[in-house]
């Protein structure tokens, strides 16, 4: 049977923190179809977050085959598979049975934070030993279920990150001979791996307490990570691009020349930029991670930055203080002001991360007069967003010597054009959307399409069309008394807790 697409379609399956989606595209890169579902957040006690991770393997299989049914696509239209996933996010599985020993613990879940000194092994693994790490948690499974230490040892257990679990899974799993890998992004969040080999390091393993004996053999993110299994839908389909999500959104934003930036801008802020072959290690909190690997090719490295409040603050302002009735408010409101009035929101919620370690800063309103409305704090919530990632901008040009001449955005709050606007004024620097936001998902078919020899790295970058650039209308005076005042704001919110 022939195909009734020219060419190969790609399926990119992103496997994320609330749902899995898959997305289908042609040749060219345009979206043929897609499917979407959610898997349940177990939440077994105060700071512990746990996946399902069979429930996960399933939604993967139910979006691959509504994508495809819905459009009438077989397996003969499809030409490669791409993943993406949740970063750090931990499975311990039997090898025999397929079956998890314990739910996945998820990146977010706190129980394997330790009093110890968070920098002890930056320089090795790019990373802070904090609570985000796979390496710990997996450990803990190890620690925390009967007779795992025993089992694994005797070679029964496989662990890994969910790249590993779904790539063992697609590739045959316990009824076949499945591929046990993971990709270099992804092993370069357990604090396992050594950033500048690239191999998973025997003093930290036993640092850590996860057996180097029983971890997958690391691979290029981009390149043969195997076929899916004989039977099934995707039968024969060869998997050649795996990346960690933040990785492959930098990956979908084609930010491939050293100095490329781009912002995710969700709950939470992502930022990453391309420092090239040279991993940089940060002075002011942020991490290094590999970026992107070609197979053959060294590694890419990224310097990471995130911001713990960003859209949560447009969310806290609709829904604890009631100031604006949807989030597409805060842009309408805001609109209405010339400027905030003097009044600065620093959202330190749970102190203040990159670059400043304020741990004892908490949420705090400044300049508050009686003149000042929610217009005034629609407007100041936009204005911390941008300042916010401004210093986390300047932290890693700092760290690389590698200025930032553009920074590309993508996520939900991307849709207030005023935020896009304000986040240029602060910068200096033109902001760039592109016309398929989709970016973590789109970079997981680029790298599935570069893996599989149809597409060069110049090709994606012609394919990353921008929808709209914002540019710089601020003058530096009014910059300068911004950040002035935001900092003075800033240094209010610190000694609160
Ligand atoms: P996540 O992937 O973290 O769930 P999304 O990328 O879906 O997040 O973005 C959702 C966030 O964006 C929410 O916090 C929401 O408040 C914010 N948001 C959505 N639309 C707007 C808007 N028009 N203006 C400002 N913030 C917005």
């Amino acid at each position: 049977m022939t195909s009734r697409f020219p060419e190969p379609l790609i399926i990119a399956i992103d496997q994320g923190t609330t749902s899995t989606r898959c997305v289908i595209t042609d040749g060219a890169g345009a979206v043929v179809s897609s499917a979407q579902y959610e898997h349940q957040q177990i939440l077994p006690r105060q700071g512990w977050v746990e996946h399902d991770a069979r429930e996960i393997w399933a939604n993967v299989r139910r979006t691959v085959t509504v994508a495809m049914v819905e459009q009438d696509i077989t397996v003969e239209d499809v030409g490669a598979l791409g993943l993406t996933n949740q970063r750090e996010t931990a499975v311990v599985w039997d090898r025999a049975t397929g079956e998890p020993i314990h739910n996945a613990i998820v990146w977010q879940d706190t129980r394997t934070a330790d009093d110890g000194d968070a920098r002890r092994w930056l320089a090795r693994t790019g990373l802070m030993a904090n609570s985000y790490p796979a390496g710990p948690k997996i450990a803990w499974i190890l620690d925390h279920v009967d007779g795992a230490r025993e089992r694994a040892a005797d070679g029964e257990l496989l662990c890994g990150t969910m790249d590993t679990w779904l790539l063992w899974n697609l590739t045959g799993g316990a009824r076949g001979n499945p591929v046990y890998a993971t990709d270099v992004t992804n092993a370069s969040r357990t604090l396992l791996m050594d950033l500048r080999t690239q191999t998973w390091d025997p003093e930290l393993c036993e640092a850590v307490g996860v057996p180097i004996s029983m971890l997958p053999e690391i691979r290029a993110s981009i390149g043969e990570f195997g076929s899916v299994r004989h039977r099934g839908l995707l039968a024969g389909v060869p998997i050649t691009g795996v990346l960690g999500d933040q990785q492959a959104a930098l990956f979908g934003q084609a930010c491939f020349a050293v100095g490329d930036a781009k912002n995710t801008y969700g709950t939470g802020l992502f930022l990453l930029l391309n420092t090239g072959e040279t991993p940089h290690l940060s002075e002011s909190g942020l991490l290094t991670t590999v970026a992107w690997q070609v197979a053959g090719q060294a590694p890419v490295y990224a310097l990471e930055g995130s911001v713990a409040v960003g859209g949560s603050l447009i969310q806290w302002l609709r829904d604890q203080l009631g100031v604006l009735r949807t989030a597409a408010d805060s842009e309408t409101l805001a609109g209405q002001v010339e400027d905030s009035g003097g009044v600065y929101i620093v959202p330190a919620f749970s102190g203040l991360f990159a670059p400043r370690w304020r741990p004892d800063a908490r949420g705090t309103i400044t300049g508050l007069t009686r003149f000042a409305d929610r217009r005034h704090l629609a407007r100041a919530a936009l204005e911390a967003t941008a300042l916010q990632t401004r210093e986390v901008v300047r932290a890693m040009e700092e760290d690389s010597g590698v200025a930032l001449e553009r920074l590309r955005v993508d996520g939900g709050m991307v849709a207030n054009e005023l935020l896009m606007q304000i986040q240029a004024d602060v910068l200096g620097t033109p902001v760039e959307r592109p016309a398929n936001v989709e970016t973590t998902v789109l970079g997981a078919g680029y790298a599935a399409a570069v893996g599989a020899g149809w597409a060069t790295l110049d090709d994606i970058a012609a394919r990353v069309t921008v929808d709209r650039t914002w540019e710089s209308a601020m003058g530096e005076e009014r910059r300068r008394a911004l950040i002035d005042g935001w900092n003075i704001a800033v240094a209010a919110s610190f000694g609160q807790a």
